[in-house]
């Protein structure tokens, strides 16, 4: 095109342009038509518009009749879907999840953070620590580890028993376990756990660590109530157990012939101990008991030679038979309330010197104090009434020994073999020398007896070689109506009998 026709071209459309837009800019617009542009995901578009440089404004229409702001469609953004995990996260690296824009298909991805190892929640352990191990494959990587913190034998933070493979028994009405039995546990200490299965343990039960030569120790939870039977029996090297306060009931010979033992506390929980309960515990040398202990069981001590302190509670007024025989204390006290005394109480208590007896006791027992050959003087309370048989029977030892008003009967062989009697003073009460009362009593030189006796039974004073006087408060007269027994006298020295109005010489 030549220069003349574009000028020609171009008046004619400014004319025609201005003919049009005249009237509203007072100029003749010089328009120039843009089609619409659609706005992409990331660009802006505009819309249809006409353009005049003239005036530098934008029309809606090519006669400039509607001016506009602006002609820009701004650009919408992309319209990104849920995305998609186009990663999985590992235990320590970053997944990837990407997201495509629905519109355009651009796609963008968003990190997914490492996981993390992943671990169970149930403990594993061994016997120092507990810790949970990996479910994630990492076996190497383990959580929470730590060592076990017992109590009462169950770590407080992983439950595991500290002492493992005993046996259990559940009980009846499924509410508690009982311990029944060593199992499989090859240990020498023993923590009885407070709890197992998540149940607590309440019992041992009958025998369940009888004979069980290996245990040296023996601690037992808080929250056992009971002892079995012979639990403990012939625990020969068990040293040192421990028993809790919450322990009501520890049943018979639960811890005889435990060899070892030396030491025992009882909580003041046990208000019995039971028969035989520490019967031939050799080396057994204190027992502490608690202060509201009733009674002592039969044979309760029997055979404790190395017991050489005990404290026996006020609160014990039941004492059985045989509860100290063979005890090796030098001295012993029995309670303020006591008022029975059974048989053999202390019958070959050999270092056995001193007694103390309470002011109301009834009775000396039989066979009380046979053989305490260290025995040499005793003080029996005035409340006495009847010295049982053998009571005092080859207490070889005993030289001053006072019965009491009040005493009416001396059991056969009493003080049979007492060899250290020189002299006895029978009191006025007396009614009735038992056979072999005094049998055997070397030394006894002189007795002294009321006039209230009936009967001097047979061998009463036999074997009483050194009997040289016999002081009775009674007529010749009264002495010869005493019922007086087969070889009462049989053996005895050549004594004299003083009656008030006279004496008797011994009759051969
Ligand atoms: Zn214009
Ligand atoms: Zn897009
Ligand atoms: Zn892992
Ligand atoms: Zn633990």
């Amino acid at each position: 095109m030549n220069k003349k026709l574009f000028s020609l071209i171009a008046a004619a459309v400014v004319a025609a342009a201005c003919a049009v837009g005249f009237a509203a800019c007072g100029h003749t617009h010089e328009m120039t038509h843009y089609a619409a542009k659609q706005a992409t995901c990331t660009e802006d578009g505009n819309v249809e518009y006409w353009y005049c440089g003239g005036c530098e404004k934008y029309f809606a229409d090519e006669n400039g009749g509607e001016e506009l702001e602006s002609i820009v469609v701004e650009a919408a953004g992309h319209r990104w879907d849920e995305g998609r995990v186009t990663k999985e996260p590992a235990c320590t690296e970053d997944g990837e999840r990407t997201f495509t824009c629905t519109v355009c298909k651009t796609t963008r991805t968003e990190a997914i953070e490492a996981v993390g190892h992943t671990f169970s929640e149930e403990w594993s352990g061994d016997s120092t620590y507990h810790w949970r191990a990996a479910t994630c494959g990492h076996a190497d990587m383990v959580a929470d580890r730590g060592e076990h913190t017992w109590q009462d034998g169950v770590c407080s933070v992983c439950a595991r028993v500290r002492t493992e493979g005993l046996d259990y028994a559940l009980s009846a009405d499924g509410t508690y376990y009982t311990v029944s039995g060593i199992g499989k546990c090859a240990e020498s200490n023993i923590f009885i756990p407070s709890a197992y299965n998540g149940l607590p343990v309440r019992a041992i039960a009958d025998r369940a660590f009888y004979g069980c030569a290996g245990l040296t120790s023996v601690i037992l939870p808080n929250g056992l109530e009971s002892i079995g039977e012979e639990a403990f029996y012939e625990c020969f090297a068990l040293e040192n157990i421990s028993i809790p306060e919450s322990v009501k009931k520890i049943d018979a010979y639960a811890l005889s012939r435990c060899m070892a033992l030396e030491s025992v506390v009882l909580p003041d929980s046990v208000i019995v101990v039971s028969k035989g309960m520490f019967s031939d515990c050799g080396s057994l040398k204190s027992v502490t008991l608690g202060d509201a202990v009733t009674e002592l069981g039969d044979s309760a001590f029997y055979g404790c030679s190395a017991l050489t302190d005990i404290n026996i509670p006020d609160s014990v007024w039941i004492i059985g038979c045989s509860a100290f025989e063979y005890c090796g204390f030098k001295s012993v006290t029995l309670p303020g309330r006591l008022g029975y005394m059974a048989d053999n109480m202390f019958t070959s208590c050999k270092n056995l010197e001193s007694v103390t007896l309470p002011e109301g006791l009834k009775n000396i027992g039989e066979y009380a104090f046979t053989a305490c050959t260290n025995l040499k003087s005793i003080n029996i309370p005035q409340s006495v009434e009847a010295i049982g048989s053998s009571a005092f029977s080859d207490c070889t030892c005993l030289k001053n020994i006072v019965i009491p008003e009040g005493v009416n009967v001396i059991g056969s062989s009493a003080f049979a073999a007492c060899t250290g009697l020189t002299d006895i003073v029978l009191p006025e009460s007396l009614v009735r020398v038992c056979p072999s009362a005094f049998s055997g009593c070397g030394n006894l030189k002189s007795v002294t007896i009321g006039n209230k006796v009936e009967t001097i039974d047979y061998l009463a004073f036999s074997y009483c070689s050194a009997l040289t006087d016999i002081k009775f408060n009674g007529t010749m007269a009264e002495w010869n109506g005493i019922k007086k027994g087969e070889d009462w006298d049989s053996g005895a020295g050549n004594y004299t009998v003083h009656c008030t109005d006279g004496d008797i010489s011994k009759k051969d």
